[in-house]
């Protein structure tokens, strides 16, 4: 954690008594998490357990029931630009990795400054070939997405949230969906983001990753945080049965 010279430990994601149902089914049990800035968060669990719409909720995608959700202290808007600038401090990068078809790689990445923050159309090429350069694509700026490869599409895709110089990054499986040769090369690039001190919630399978770059591993099973442990701890000593039973299963 880089966040330790500050006098309160206030998170920079802050979820207190959250409650979320579709219809009957209660899908996040009085969740309360903390992340500090700087601070990287694998979330891992069982399919089904609510990690998504975890994410979601904190990007407001979702509604919850009850419960709070603060970022950087202040509750999260709930419509017109309030919530536009939120959804800009809260990059998302998903396992498909929806990047507009139509659009080439370079204005998949300046659409978003250019509209919503109001970057001139130089400033944000200017960003975006940096940032293309930093995820190692570059050299693919002007194709369209259906010319790259899954992997590089999903650099793409994290390109695409850091250009709104986000406060915090949420990846929701974001390797899932790739060809195995191509997982690392993208986890590589979340492992540099770790590295350079950015706020991460990680939902991924992907130990290696949450053993590399995790500050935190939180462990969901049925809508609740079941237990929460630093990375080695974890897994080394989970200490309940449910993460015994499910990391029996995945390791
Ligand atoms: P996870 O990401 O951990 O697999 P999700 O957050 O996607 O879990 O889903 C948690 C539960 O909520 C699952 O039972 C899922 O079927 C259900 N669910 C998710 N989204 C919806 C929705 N839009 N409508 C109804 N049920 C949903
Ligand atoms: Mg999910």
């Amino acid at each position: 954690m880089s966040d330790s010279g500050t006098l309160t430990k206030t998170g920079l994601v802050t979820l207190t008594d959250v409650n979320k149902h579709f219809g009957e089914l209660h899908v996040l049990k009085d969740i309360n998490l903390s992340i500090q800035k700087g601070e990287v968060v694998v979330v891992i669990g069982p399919s089904g357990s609510g990690k998504s719409t975890l994410c979601r909720a904190i990007n407001r995608l979702e509604p919850i029931d009850s419960g709070d959700i603060s970022l950087d202290g202040q509750p999260l808007p709930s419509e017109g630009r309030a919530l536009a600038r939120l959804r800009a401090d809260v990059g998302m990068v998903f396992q498909s990795f929806n990047l507009f078809a139509h659009k080439t790689i370079l204005q998949n990445v300046t659409l978003g400054p250019m509209k919503v923050r109001g970057e001139s159309k130089a400033e944000a090429e200017k960003k975006a070939r940096a940032l293309l350069d930093r995820v190692g694509v570059a050299v693919q700026a002007e194709k369209y997405p259906a010319q790259l490869s899954g992997g590089q599409q999903q650099r793409v895709a994290i390109a695409r949230a850091l250009a709104m110089d986000p406060k915090v990054m949420l990846f929701d499986e974001p390797t899932s969906a790739l060809d195995p040769e191509m997982i690392n090369e993208v986890l590589d690039v979340m492992v540099g983001l770790a590295r350079q001190d950015m706020t991460m919630v990680v939902v991924t399978h992907e130990m290696g990753f949450a053993r590399k770059a995790a500050n935190r591993v939180v462990f969901m099973a049925d809508g609740q945080i079941v237990e929460q442990a630093e990375p080695e701890q974890f897994f080394t000593d989970p200490q309940t049965k449910r993460a015994q039973d499910f990391l029996s299963k995945i390791l």
